[in-house]
């Protein structure tokens, strides 16, 4: 016999996703277009009128690849680590 309701149990908040960092990574690695007027267009737009002042490395290394990879969410270069592991902007060929 329940002498009260008990409360439901509340699962600790989880971090969420930037939705606009996915959608930028869908249109480097996918191809596929952001929704025109939404933040990540303006995002991918942005790229082309200047550069980030800060790299922002997202690992984007598969099983196949050799070394780590990664994309600048900011600029969208393609990123290398060097040995000690630090993200460099990959020489182009
Ligand atoms: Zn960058």
């Amino acid at each position: 016999m329940k002498l009260w309701p008990r409360r439901p149990a509340t699962a600790p908040e989880r971090p969420r996703a930037n939705p606009t960092r996915i959608a930028v990574l869908e249109h480097d690695l996918l191809g596929i277009p952001p929704e025109p007027g939404s933040m990540a267009a303006l995002t991918i737009a942005l790229r082309r009128t200047a550069s980030c002042m800060e790299h922002d490395p997202v690992d984007t290394s598969t099983v196949s690849d050799s070394h780590p990879t990664a994309l600048c969410a900011g600029c969208g270069r393609h990123m290398v680590q060097d040995s000690e592991g630090r993200w460099q902007v990959a020489l182009q060929p």
